[in-house]
C-alpha cells in the first residue's frame, strides 16, 4: 500500500495550522478541516493575548511552552509584519489578601523564566493607567496582544508555499490503522499516511477514540462585552485569578475599544458550537452576565455604568479539567508510533502555538 503522506494534521485551527506549517518544510503534510475555512472556531474566538506565562506550575508544559511560545511568536510575527503590541500587563491585587498571590505569581514567573516582572506599588500603577485602583500589581513586560486571523493567514499561506495539501470543508470521520499506515477517511476521500497528527480541538477526544484513546474534555464557555464609553487603558489590566480561568479581564483592542471577559461557564457539548450570529443560540454571548461583568469591573475602575458593557462574543474552552477540579495540562504524545494527541489545548494555547510545532516535530524525529 503507497502512502499518499508524510503525516496529516487533523484540524486547521491556529496550532494545526502552526504544526502544518512546520512540518511541511520536511515533509508532504496533509491539512484536514471540515469547515469551509482554517481558523474558524476557537482560534478566532479569544483573547488574542500574548501570555508571559507567569500562571502555569513550573515544569508544566503549559508553563514551558508559553515561555517559549511567547518569544517565537513576537519573533515570527515581526518577522511577517503581522499586527501585534506588546502592551505588558498589570495584574492588580484589588483586596490585601491578594497580595499574597501577587507575591506567589511573582515567584512562579521567575521560576518559569518569564523576563521583564516585577511587583509596582500603588503610584506605579497610576503611573500606568490613572482610573486603576489597586494596593500593587504584578507587571509583566512581554505580554501583548496580536491579530489571530493575520497569523493565521500567514501560517496557511506558507503552509501552501511549502507544498503543503489543505482539504477544506472535509470532515474526518475515521482513522484505523492498516498495512503499517494510518488510513484517514473523510466525507469526501480515503488517505494514507504515515503520521496523524490529532489537533481537532473541542473534537479532539472524538478523533481520538477512533483509534481506542479515551480522554473526556468538558467545554467552557467565556462571555465578552465590550466598554462603549472611552477609556484609555493601554496596558492589558487582570484581576488577581479566580479558581477557573484567569477572571475578567480588560483588553485593548487594535481599534482602542476594550474587551471584557472572559468568564468562565462549563456547558453542553451542543453541535455546532458555533453557530451563524443571526440562529438562535444558547452559545450566544449572555445579556444576563452584564451585572455579573459590571460588578468585576468596577474592582478596577470606578467611572463606568453598567450601560456602558455590550454584549460582544464568546469563546469555548477544550478543557481536561472538570468544574471545579485544579490546573490540568496539556496532553501532547506519541499514543502509539505515528499517532500524535493534543488534547486539551485550552489557553495559553495561541500564545504557545509555534512552540506546540516545535514539541510535536521533536516527538517525530
Ligand atoms: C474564551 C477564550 C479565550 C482565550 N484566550 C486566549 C488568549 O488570550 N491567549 C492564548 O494563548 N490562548 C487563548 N485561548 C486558547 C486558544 O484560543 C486555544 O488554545 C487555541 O485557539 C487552540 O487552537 P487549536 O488549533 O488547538 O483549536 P481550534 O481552533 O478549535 O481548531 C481545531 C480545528 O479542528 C477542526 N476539526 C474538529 N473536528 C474535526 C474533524 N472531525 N475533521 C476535520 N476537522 C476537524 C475544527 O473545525 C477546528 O477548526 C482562549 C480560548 C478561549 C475559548
Amino acid at each position: 500500500m503507497e502512502k499518499d503522506f508524510d503525516i496529516i494534521v487533523i484540524g486547521a485551527g491556529v496550532v494545526g495550522l502552526s504544526i502544518a506549517y512546520k512540518l511541511s518544510k520536511k515533509y508532504l503534510v496533509g491539512l484536514i478541516e471540515k469547515n469551509k475555512r482554517y481558523g474558524l472556531e476557537t482560534s478566532s474566538r479569544n483573547s488574542e493575548v500574548i501570555h508571559s506565562g507567569i500562571h502555569y506550575p513550573t515544569g508544566s508544559l503549559k508553563a514551558k511552552l508559553c515561555v517559549q511560545g511567547n518569544e517565537l511568536l513576537y519573533e515570527f510575527l515581526k518577522e511577517n509584519n503581522i499586527l501585534y503590541k506588546k502592551t505588558g500587563k498589570l495584574t492588580v491585587a484589588v483586596e490585601e489578601n491578594e497580595v499574597k498571590e501577587i507575591e506567589r505569581l511573582y515567584k512562579q514567573g521567575i521560576e518559569n523564566g518569564v523576563p521583564d516582572i516585577r511587583i509596582i506599588e500603588k503610584n506605579e500603577i497610576k503611573s500606568f493607567v490613572p482610573e486603576i485602583e489597586g494596593i500593587c500589581a504584578l507587571y509583566t513586560g512581554s505580554t501583548g496582544i496580536l491579530n489571530v486571523h493575520y497569523l493565521m493567514d500567514c501560517l496557511y499561506e506558507k503552509f501552501i508555499n511549502n507544498g503543503g495539501i489543505a482539504g477544506l470543508d472535509e470532515k474526518v470521520i475515521n482513522i484505523e490503522r492498516k498495512n503499517g499506515l494510518y488510513l484517514i477517511e473523510t466525507e469526501k476521500g480515503k488517505y494514507y499516511s504515515e503520521v496523524v497528527i490529532n489537533s481537532a480541538g473541542l473534537y479532539a477526544e472524538e478523533i481520538s477514540s477512533k483509534l481506542g484513546f479515551n480522554y473526556n474534555i468538558y467545554w467552557a464557555k467565556g462571555d465578552y462585552f465590550t466598554i462603549s464609553k472611552k477609556v484609555n487603558i493601554p496596558i492589558l489590566i487582570y484581576p488577581v485569578p479566580m479558581q477557573e480561568g484567569l477572571g475578567i479581564h480588560l483588553t485593548p483592542r487594535f481599534d482602542g475599544i476594550l474587551r471584557a471577559g472572559p468568564d468562565v461557564e462549563y456547558v453542553q457539548k451542543v453541535y455546532p458550537p458555533y453557530p451563524n450570529e443571526k440562529e438562535n443560540s444558547i452559545f450566544k454571548p449572555d445579556e444576563n452576565k452584564k451585572n455579573f461583568f459590571y460588578q468585576q469591573i468596577k474592582k478596577f475602575i470606578h467611572n463606568i455604568e453598567i450601560d456602558d458593557l455590550v454584549p460582544e462574543s464568546y469563546g469555548i474552552r477544550p478543557k481536561l479539567q472538570k468544574k471545579g477540579e485544579n490546573f490540568k495540562d496539556f496532553i501532547i504524545k506519541e499514543e502509539i508510533p505515528g499517532f500524535i494527541n493534543l488534547i486539551g489545548i485550552d489557553s495559553p494555547g495561541l500564545t504557545s502555538c509555534l512552540a506546540i510545532a516545535k514539541y510535536v516535530e521533536n516527538l517525530l524525529i
